[in-house]
């Protein structure tokens, strides 16, 4: 434990296997690819974290790379979106008026995106645009399971836009739904 040399604002790691450095040198864009890696990675090192990882999130996030042989796809936008609903909570309480604009703007990005829109960059800019256009890259994007995992479990969620359960629409939709109920 304890941060190891490691850089500023890194909270884990886990040594890379001999794919994972052949993929860096020969596959730079490996993440922009729909093709997923393979579970097993061949990582065999400690998972490492430094005193900014010592939590569920991270202990998660570094498993998964470890033994499911996972990448980085995007970052998650949890804590950037939590902020963002506590800003607005804020504005709002001062300046009601346009409120349920905001509510609304806020919410209309955080929808899924066509997955062929990500861009694989997973630098330091707003990761919430490759967040929502993963697609099938979740199933091996570390911060998905964290985030999961944590979610599942009792973390403070990023809120999104109330929809109808599904059940509830075609049952209201017409007579479909009910002829369909009534015969069984
Ligand atoms: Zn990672």
């Amino acid at each position: 434990m304890g941060d190891g040399g490691a850089d500023p604002g890194v909270a884990g790691w886990v040594a890379p296997s001999a794919s994972d450095l052949y993929n860096r040198v020969f596959h730079p864009n490996q993440r922009k690819s729909r093709g997923l890696p393979t579970m097993d990675a061949g990582r065999s090192g400690p998972i490492n974290l430094t005193d900014e990882g010592q939590n569920a999130w991270y202990i998660i996030h570094e498993a998964t790379h470890r033994f499911a042989g996972t990448l980085d796809y995007p970052y998650s936008a949890r804590d950037m979106e939590l902020q963002e609903e506590d800003g607005n909570a804020a504005t709002d309480a001062l300046v009601p008026e346009g409120a349920a604009e905001r509510e609304a703007t806020m919410l209309g990005k955080r929808a899924l995106r066509d997955p062929a829109t990500y861009s694989g960059a997973n630098d330091g800019s707003n990761r919430q645009p490759d967040w929502y256009a993963m697609g099938r890259r979740a199933l091996m994007n570390a911060d998905s399971y964290a985030q999961f995992i944590l979610i599942a479990t009792g973390y403070r969620a990023p809120r999104v836009r109330r929809r109808r359960p599904v059940t509830v629409a075609w049952w209201t939709a017409g007579g479909a739904g009910r002829r369909a109920r009534s015969r069984r």
